[in-house]
């Protein structure tokens, strides 16, 4: 029996990789604008970076990491998220000694041991940005913005911006509080994993997807009404930038957020076309993590896009690149003038297909068909010997007669371009 890959590790093949060559240079373009640099991590870390960062008591570190022991009996773990890496690698490199300021991304893959369905897999790509160094929610709005502006440059009206504050910790432990209280009287309702968490994180019964989790937190106690005055004065200042660069969004109290490091605002796009995969990027500021992993206090705000979510969401829209001419032989001798002219386009950035095989013409034609070139073209004897052939615009039939040469044949695919 032939080998099959590793459940929920999926394979991109070339009429998908083009959907996602799109997305990828979108957000490079976007994130460059908005003066980001790539930062590129490997893919494994110590096990102990994803405890501290994360946190024991969420989904992601209980039971969702690749963890095992390395041949030098080492605790690795094959990275679930991105920002606890870059941000290792922040302190450890000391970025900060240059400028306390960095503004960061990275894509690659990302693994979580979960039940994959459509939209959630064991492996899966994350693009992420984080911004270092900067207190005030101009940071906040300004990678709130850049987000929205990716999702319009990719042609996705559908996810929708919501935030939220978490507060900070002066504020958090007495919403906690009163949150513990709301749910202990409830916790009849409440599955095994949010009652065994009603010390530990209390928080995560918000975001829990049980049905009776979900019924069971309706009226529970909002967040955004235990915020401290600094938290809340910072709340209302992102909102006060969002509604001076018109950014859409809305307020969800309830989002909490699957990691523990996040502190004040907080936010997802959703989307209700992927069913319960409904997040396609998420993030928030996490003022403590880099001192709480050992670095200088400096604060930080970041998300992550799932490139398959928003894969899902662009569809099939045809994202591959056809060649722009396709060239058609009769005879053997044919093949060197069709052969040349190849190599000659190609070199200059027309992307060419010819028949590798010595097909019949007919079956030439249908290949060129099916790549859906832009141009085909036939050469027989009296072409090689003119110099000069008839060039078929395939959308229409329209035919015209052009020289054999890289420069004339260059001229005519990129005039049709315009
Ligand atoms: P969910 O609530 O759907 O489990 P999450 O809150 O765990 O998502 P994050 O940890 O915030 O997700 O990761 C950011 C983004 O990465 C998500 O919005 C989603 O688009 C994507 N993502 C997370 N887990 C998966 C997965 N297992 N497969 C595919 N994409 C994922
Ligand atoms: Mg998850």
């Amino acid at each position: 029996m032939a080998l099959t890959g590793v459940k929920g590790f999926n394979d991109i093949l070339p009429d998908e990789s083009s959907r996602w060559h799109y997305i990828e240079q979108t957000a490079r373009k976007v994130f460059e604008l908005n003066g980001f640099g790539e930062i590129r991590v490997p893919i494994m870390e110590k096990t102990e970076l994803f405890c501290r960062s994360i946190g024991d008591a969420t989904d992601i570190v209980e039971k969702e990491m690749y963890t095992f022991t390395d041949k030098g009996e080492n605790s690795v773990t094959l990275r679930p998220e991105g920002t606890a890496g870059v941000m290792r690698a922040f302190i450890e490199h000391k970025l900060y000694a240059q400028d306390p300021i960095a503004k960061l991304y990275y894509m690659g893959p990302m693994f979580r041991y979960e039940r994959p369905q459509k939209g959630r897999y064991r492996q899966f790509h994350q693009i992420g940005a984080e911004i270092t160094g900067v207190h005030d929610p101009l940071a906040d709005a300004q990678v709130l913005n850049m987000l929205t502006i990716f999702f319009r440059e990719i042609g996705l009206t559908e996810p929708t911006l919501q935030i939220n504050s978490l507060g900070c910790p002066e504020c958090r432990p007495s919403y906690r509080a009163t949150l513990q209280a709301f749910l202990n009287e409830r916790s009849s309702q409440l599955c095994d994993d949010c009652n065994r968490r009603l010390v530990t994180n209390p928080l995560r019964a918000l975001d829990c997807k049980i049905p009776g989790c979900s019924a069971a937190t309706v009226g529970a106690p909002s967040v955004l009404e235990h915020l401290c005055n600094s938290c809340n004065d910072h709340f209302s200042s992102v909102r006060r930038y969002l509604d001076l660069s018109a950014t859409p969004y809305s307020i969800n109290s309830r989002m909490v957020r699957g990691l523990d490091y996040y502190t004040r605002t907080t936010f997802e796009m959703v989307t209700g076309l992927l069913g319960s995969q409904s997040a396609v990027a998420a993030g928030g500021r996490y003022d403590g993590l880099i001192s709480q992993l050992g670095g200088p206090a400096i604060p930080g705000i970041g998300f992550a896009m799932g490139l398959e979510r928003i894969a899902l969401l662009l569809g099939a829209k045809e994202f591959t690149s056809q060649p722009d001419l396709f060239i058609a032989t009769i005879g053997a001798g044919e093949r060197d003038v069709a052969f040349r002219l190849m190599d000659g386009l190609l070199k200059v950035g027309v992307r060419v297909e010819m028949d590798y095989e010595g097909k019949s013409l007919k079956s030439q034609m249908r290949r060129a068909d099916k790549l859906k070139s832009l141009y085909s073209v036939v050469i027989g004897g009296n072409e090689a010997v003119s110099g000069r052939a008839s060039f078929k615009r395939m959308a229409d039939g329209l035919q015209t007669d052009v020289a054999l040469t890289v420069t004339d044949i260059h001229a005519l695919v990129r005039k049709s371009e315009q």
